[in-house]
């Protein structure tokens, strides 16, 4: 894949205000924050979307992920919080390396806005739908 910017940040190139690091994953703040303590979580893989993560990885960011949404609670105060994790140029990925986003929502007008543009689910989709998944994951070997 190609060489980004938070492959830079994990090899210490780039400064970043670190919160948290250990042998498969890095937390930092994000440059850009949409409320105070918006923080990047990311695996030191470099894997492009999550998609393409090992298992490892994974397995490393879910038992980071709750800590750092914790200490980022008591810190910020706001016991409310959206975790993002975008993936592809359609779904607003701009790094081209897997990182989960932890937003507190402070307030109504900090934080993640999120469109939702929901519809309803007709039953016989669900039934397709949800078979197909189960077959995609079988043959994933999950
Ligand atoms: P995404 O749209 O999900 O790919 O988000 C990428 C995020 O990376 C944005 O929120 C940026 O503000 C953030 N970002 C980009 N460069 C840096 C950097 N050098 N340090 C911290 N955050 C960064």
């Amino acid at each position: 894949m190609a060489e980004t910017i938070f492959a830079k940040i994990i090899r210490g190139e780039i400064p970043c205000h670190k919160v948290y690091e250990d042998d498969h994953v890095l937390a930092f703040l994000d440059i850009q924050p949409l409320s105070p303590g918006h923080t990047l979580v990311i695996p030191k893989e470099p894997a492009e979307t999550l998609d393409r993560l090992s298992d490892e990885s994974a397995a490393a960011m879910g038992r980071v992920l709750p800590r750092i949404c914790r200490a980022v609670q008591r810190v910020t105060g706001c016991s409310d919080y959206n975790v993002l994790q975008n993936n592809g140029g359609m779904a607003h990925q701009a790094v081209f390396h897997v990182h989960f986003h932890v937003i507190p929502k402070p307030d109504t007008e900090r934080g993640l806005g999120i469109g939702w543009p929901a519809s309803r689910l007709d039953p016989a989709d669900g039934a397709r739908l949800s078979q197909a998944l189960r077959d995609a994951l079988g043959e994933q070997g999950s």
